[in-house]
């Protein structure tokens, strides 16, 4: 009856759901795990009448306007430009390091001299991320850097990843680099904001089409079999399209090794107080088990509740036999689990009609915005093959 199936109620697998609907005008069938569609991106209400967000934290954000134009027609925003402070020696500064962290954390003439080397070396305006700055020649400036890696980088990454940031893929610390300026915002993109009545409304507008039909609480693994370059779905060979947005590990049981991730824990309170904190996100490198505590109302902007609800997030190492460990939120980005993801890859290739999407299924740290590109990217060639 359907000419595709779609794997994964996340970004990824709505978005190339919607275009097969509205594009193709062709029927789609989604297959979520969940009982709910959304993936990570997933918000709702608790019990307080607070909007959180459940599988962390989640901001939109991007300089790419077909991106931020293909989403805006499924949801206003809310103009919000995302703030983090990191608890430092007993004291909160600005994340991502910048020129006003520097002031706020050292003597007035050693940050004028640390301000002054900076932008003499790497320009006014300019991003320089930790591994980077390390590698300066100035004393001075390797002073600086070390303080910086220890204080903020070292701890936090080697509670996040169980290593320290020299043995993580560079890219990841690259992600809240140094910035040499005096703009506090955590992301300086052209296009960022909250979906107006929050993420779960949006994915049910990309999602309202009488062709797009969807079955909660169903894993994939349970309804299909690959067997001899063909792939079952309810014992019946399925000769259309599948797009797979889960974990590629699982999807072949196995064979050929485990992905390394990482988990996390999400701990959710709720506090009788109108804010527990000034700014969205404090990150804590140096203290406690948790990486950072979030606090929904400065994100969504809700007023109409005097409570707060804050989230703390402990990284877990990933382990899919036990709960409370077994979701995959990080892909573990280094050259063994590149090469596993690789076999993974040319296996799939042996099966014409199963195409991988998402930040899971392409083994990539992608954002919403790098998700959303690439499964518009996605459905282009599905559309070819
Ligand atoms: P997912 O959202 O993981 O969706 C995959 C779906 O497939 C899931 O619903 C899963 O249940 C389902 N599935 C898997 N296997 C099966 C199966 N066998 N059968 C059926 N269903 C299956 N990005 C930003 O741009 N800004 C942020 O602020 C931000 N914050 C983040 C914070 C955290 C803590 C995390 C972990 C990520 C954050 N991201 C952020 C990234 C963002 O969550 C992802 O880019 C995006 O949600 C990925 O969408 P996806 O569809 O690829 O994957
Ligand atoms: N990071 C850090 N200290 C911080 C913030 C970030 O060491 O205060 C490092 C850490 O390795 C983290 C990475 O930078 O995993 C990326 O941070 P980001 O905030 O982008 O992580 P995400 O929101 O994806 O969890």
């Amino acid at each position: 009856m359907f000419k595709y199936i779609v794997v994964g109620a996340g970004l990824a697998g709505i978005t190339i759901a919607e275009r097969i609907a509205n594009e193709l005008n062709e029927q789609v069938l989604i297959i979520e795990k969940r009982g709910h569609i959304g993936g990570n991106v997933y918000d709702c209400y608790d019990e307080h009448g607070i909007l959180i967000h459940k599988y962390g934290p989640h901001i939109f954000h991007t300089n790419n306007k077909k991106i931020w134009d293909y989403l805006s027609q499924f949801t206003a925003w809310k103009e919000y430009q995302h703030k983090v402070l990191g608890y430092v020696d007993g004291q909160l500064i600005p994340i991502p390091f910048n020129l006003n962290t520097i002031d706020k954390l050292f003597p007035a003439g050693m940050a004028a001299r640390y301000t002054n080397k900076l932008i003499q070396t790497f320009g006014y305006g300019i991003k320089v991320p930790i591994l980077e700055l390390n590698k300066t020649e100035d004393v001075e400036l390797r002073q600086l850097a070390q303080y910086v890696y220890e204080k903020v980088f070292l701890n936090y990454t080697t509670k996040q990843w169980d290593v320290s940031p020299d043995k993580v893929d560079g890219a990841v610390t690259a992600r809240v680099p140094i910035h040499i300026s005096r703009d506090d915002r955590y992301f300086q993109n052209t296009y960022q904001g909250m979906p107006l009545l929050g993420y779960t409304k949006m994915v049910e507008n990309i999602l309202n089409s009488n062709k797009i039909k969807i079955m909660l609480k169903t894993d994939f693994k349970e309804i299909s079999q690959f067997n001899k370059n063909k792939i079952e779905i309810f014992e019946k060979t399925f000769n259309g399209k599948i797009v797979y947005t889960g974990n590629v590990d699982e999807l072949f049981d196995y064979t050929f090794g485990e992905l390394g991730y990482r988990s996390t824990k999400f701990d959710f309170e709720y506090i009788q107080e109108q804010h527990h904190q000034s700014v969205a996100t404090v990150n804590y490198p140096n203290n406690y088990d948790f990486t950072r505590i979030t606090e929904f109302k400065h994100m969504t902007g809700q007023k109409n509740t005097y409570g707060t609800t804050i989230l703390r997030e402990y990284p877990q190492k990933y382990d899919r036999n036990i709960v409370g460990r077994d979701v995959p939120m990080y892909p573990v980005l280094d050259d063994s689990n590149q090469q596993i993801y690789n076999k993974y890859k040319q296996e799939a290739e042996k099966y014409n009609n199963i195409i991988f999407a998402g930040r899971l299924a392409e083994y990539m740290y992608y954002d919403m915005d790098a998700v959303i590109a690439k499964a518009l990217d996605t459905f282009k060639k599905l559309c070819r093959q």
